[in-house]
């Protein structure tokens, strides 16, 4: 079986610049895709903030771009998602069902996923004034009302930036008592344009005839009474989960499962990690293509002190 350099797994910005840069060192990388091809740039629609597009781009544009880029210089993809790994001696295995391959260095950019509520109304109003990245989609809220679901830091956070933008900002939060940290409490609370409204959960998204966000059905987590808010963007901030599920047990993960890194090294020496499944402050296209040419560049050096 073939031995290859590099396998990078995902294809968001980090899985991509990752690819494009061991690409153009002749490494001749394998990207994994994953179910979501291009990662969760494909689910925004205008990314306005990625450096070097000054109109704009849409999410699934620069993916592509992106994609494409990194196959001029040698890329090859293979669909499907990695669900095992073994990590304990190199070279390192990774099976994509009954497929295996093998890899002197592994990039892993698998990413995280926000977390949502689970309602199909929900899936279907997504980008229809369901978003779950204020940096990315705040800015189309100009002058709305808006709801942040979540009594987290995130939610904290990402009330605070709509406020620049929204009407109004009300933060729906299923208990009476916020966990985000007391700075960022004392923040939003003094924030005017900000209110809460406690003990509630969003039963059902509504539509309006254009077929966008038009308002929430609430629940009283006290009574169960049900009662409505109109509102016309609704983001979720209820925490991001990383995609790191088949790595437990095979490199170290942290208490939330993130990978921890240095430079983009993991715990193991020729695994790499770069992107959202290592950070949990920035989660920036930007950043996460940044940290893929680092761990690009990290490979390479090691496969060069290795004398490959
Ligand atoms: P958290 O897990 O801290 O908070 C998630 C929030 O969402 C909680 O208030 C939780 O409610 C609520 N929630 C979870 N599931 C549901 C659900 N199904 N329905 C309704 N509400 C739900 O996640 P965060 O993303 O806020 O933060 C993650 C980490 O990142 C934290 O360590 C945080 O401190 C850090 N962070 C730090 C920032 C900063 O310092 N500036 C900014 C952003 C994040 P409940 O409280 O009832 O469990």
């Amino acid at each position: 079986m073939e031995e290859r350099n590099v396998v990078i797994i995902g294809t968001g910005p980090a899985g991509l610049t990752a690819a494009i840069y061991s690409a153009r060192a002749g490494l001749a990388p394998l990207v994994i895709e994953g179910l979501q091809a291009g990662g969760q740039l494909t689910i925004t629609t205008d990314v306005e903030n990625f450096p070097g597009f000054p109109e704009g781009i849409t999410g699934p544009e620069l993916m592509d771009n992106l994609r494409k880029q990194a196959e001029r210089f040698g890329t090859e993809y293979i669909s499907g998602m990695v669900d095992r790994v073994d990590f304990s001696q190199r070279p390192f295995r990774l099976w994509v069902g009954d497929r295996e391959f093998l890899a002197k260095t592994v990039i892993i950019s698998t990413g995280a996923s926000a977390r949502m509520l689970g309602l199909e109304s929900e899936k279907k109003l997504m980008g229809r004034g369901v978003s779950a990245c204020a940096t990315c989609d705040g800015f189309f809220f100009r002058d709305k009302e808006i709801l942040v679901v979540g009594g987290g830091d995130t939610a904290m956070e990402e009330a605070i930036f709509l406020t620049r933008f929204g009407k109004r900002v009300r933060v729906v939060h299923r208990r009476d008592e916020l966990r985000a940290s007391k700075i960022m409490q004392d923040r939003a609370m003094a924030n005017e344009k900000i209110e809460f409204i406690w003990n509630a959960v969003i039963d059902e998204i509504l539509a309006g005839e254009t077929g966008s966000v038009r308002g929430a059905l609430l629940r009283d987590t006290k009574t169960d009474e049900r009662y409505e808010v109109a509102c016309d963007g609704i983001f979720m901030a209820i925490g991001h989960r990383p995609n790191t599920k088949i790595f437990q047990g095979q490199l170290e993960l942290d208490e939330q499962g993130y990978i921890p890194t240095r430079n983009t090294k993991t715990s193991l020496p020729g695994v790499f990690a770069c992107g959202d499944v290592q950070d949990k402050v920035y989660r920036q296209a930007i950043t996460a293509a940044g940290t893929g040419c680092m761990a690009a560049i990290e490979a390479e050096r090691l496969l060069e002190s290795e004398g490959h």
